[in-house]
């Protein structure tokens, strides 16, 4: 698609559509808005656009048809994709100051909320209420409920509680003519015609601008206690995994792992905020009901299960100072490699639960066979491997060429195993010279034809998640 570069004219609309305020031009300080938290290069935006209601950002959408400029979606900039970079210049329509949680529906189990709104507080609103909305992406803190569902977030919770498009009840989004649609509400259950819901969920800002979200709320179960195991071997703590996960005694919300290279770098930046220094890996594991006498003899069959695969003593985290820190560690985990190292390549692999132990083997091997260090944490409960990938090597050329090497090998491993490239993180820019190998020429087109139909001009976030023909 040949686009047109912004015109004064077209930003001095803009301006009409919205408060002059709230277009922003000036290079200076649109650096900010040109990268998200991946290694993907930046690239500015020729304006950015804070819209304030689907109305606006269906009149931007408009003057960009009309305009022939590109437009990109952009929540938090907290992706590890490259999804919100505007790579090919145009316009950036940014949610951050749509950032009200509408309202918090108790009898209905029902949130309804703008899309800027920090995952966190929306947890919080729905906390007030006695409610839960569980999904919990480590960058909760950072990052918008609406960037969480144009990617279908994860976290360390979608092991028990499943992933963000699992609490989509309801969709407002601006598609790319410019119309508004609802679709969806307050409701359980719904099957009315195609799921338009689940057609945006994951869609990274290529099929439509998401303005506002409906979600079920869960009850929270009233105990939680955290059991963080060492390990001195990697094998040990994912057999410790797979064992629990195929417990059907234990009924963990949480089943993450931790490296060496994780724990080396959260103590380094942090401190010793994480126990067994010295570990091979830790595995963290939430039990949680509301019960606390049976959530106690779960951990109890959790420690015995542990030891006889010959952990060290484990370490309980049963109230809300230590589950915090514990928590801090695991969340700032990501942070803190990047911390450490100059630029960090996040791979997100998913496996089926029996190609764990070998997966994490094949990294292992990776980091041997070629000198870098490659961290593999998260969610192994769910199959989902990060794969850090962690720059040493101060070359460019060569830096390039390992990086490639050790993702070829992890990608052509997983999906020889029936993985696939990405389990939350999304394709974005970053992945996308990769799915013509992750999927085949049917779904592909399938899938062109979809962003065809409903976004003839292909002006919504170009250059994202579908490869070049
Ligand atoms: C330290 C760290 C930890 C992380 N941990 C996790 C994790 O545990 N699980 C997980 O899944 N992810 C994780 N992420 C990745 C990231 O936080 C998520 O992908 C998050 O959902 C992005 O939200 P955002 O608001 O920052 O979106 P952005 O980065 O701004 O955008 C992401 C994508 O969504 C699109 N988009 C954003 N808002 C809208 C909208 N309103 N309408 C349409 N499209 C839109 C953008 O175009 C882009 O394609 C982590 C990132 C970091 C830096």
């Amino acid at each position: 698609v040949a686009f047109k570069p912004l015109s004064a004219s077209a930003v001095r609309r803009l301006a009409g559509i919205c408060a002059p305020e709230r277009v922003v031009t000036d290079p200076a300080l649109l650096v900010d808005y040109g990268h998200d938290e991946s290694s993907e290069p930046a690239c500015l935006p020729e304006a950015l656009v804070k819209v304030l209601s689907a109305e606006e950002a269906a009149a931007v959408v408009c003057l960009a048809r009309e305009e022939r400029v590109p437009l990109t979606p952009r929540g938090l900039g907290t992706g590890l994709a490259g999804g919100s970079i505007p790579t090919q210049g145009g316009i950036l329509v940014s949610t951050e100051l749509m950032d009200q949680v509408l309202e918090v529906d108790a009898g209905n189990l029902m949130v309804r909320t703008q899309p800027g709104v920090r995952t966190v507080h929306l947890q919080a609103a729905c906390a007030e209420h006695g409610l839960y909305y569980p999904v919990d992406p480590a960058s909760l803190d950072d990052c918008s409920i609406g960037g969480n569902v144009a990617t279908n977030a994860g976290g360390a919770r979608a092991y028990k509680y499943g992933v963000t498009g699992d609490y989509v009840r309801g969709i407002e989004a601006v598609l790319a003519d410019g119309s508004i649609i609802r679709y969806g509400g307050k409701l359980h259950k719904n099957v009315t015609g195609y799921d338009l819901n689940k057609l945006l969920v994951g869609s990274e800002g290529t099929l439509g601008i998401i303005t506002e979200i409906t979600f079920k709320l869960v009850p929270k179960p009233r105990h939680q206690i955290d059991v963080l195991v060492p390990f001195d071997r990697l094998a040990q703590g994912v057999e410790l995994c797979l064992r629990v996960i195929r417990d059907s005694r234990l009924m963990p919300a949480v089943v993450e792992f931790i490296e060496r290279g994780g724990i080396a770098a959260c103590n380094r930046v942090l401190g010793t905020c994480l126990p067994f220094a010295d570990a091979a890996v830790q595995v963290l594991i939430e039990l949680e009901g509301n019960d606390r006498q049976q959530v106690l003899a779960d951990c109890v069959l959790l420690g015995e299960t542990a030891m006889e695969l010959g952990a060290r003593e484990p370490l309980v985290a049963d109230n809300a100072t230590d589950q915090e820190r514990l928590w801090t560690a695991r969340r700032s985990l990501a942070k803190t490699l990047k911390q450490v190292y100059p630029q960090v390549t996040a791979e997100d692999v998913v496996v089926p639960l029996s190609e764990l132990p070998a997966t994490v083997e094949l990294v292992a091997g990776l980091q041997q066979k070629y000198g870098i260090p490659i961290v593999p944490f998260g969610h192994i409960g769910d199959g989902n491997i990060h794969v850090d990938i962690c720059r040493t090597i101060t070359d460019d050329g060569k830096w390039q060429r390992v990086r490639s090497a050790v993702i070829n090998e992890l990608v052509d491993f997983v999906l020889a195993r029936g993985g696939q490239i990405t389990a939350e993180h999304g394709v974005g820019s970053a992945k996308r010279h990769l799915m013509k190998r992750a999927l085949g020429p049917a779904e592909l087109k399938v899938m062109r034809n979809l962003k065809q139909a409903l976004d003839p001009e292909g002006i919504l976030n170009p250059g994202k998640v579908l490869p070049d023909d």
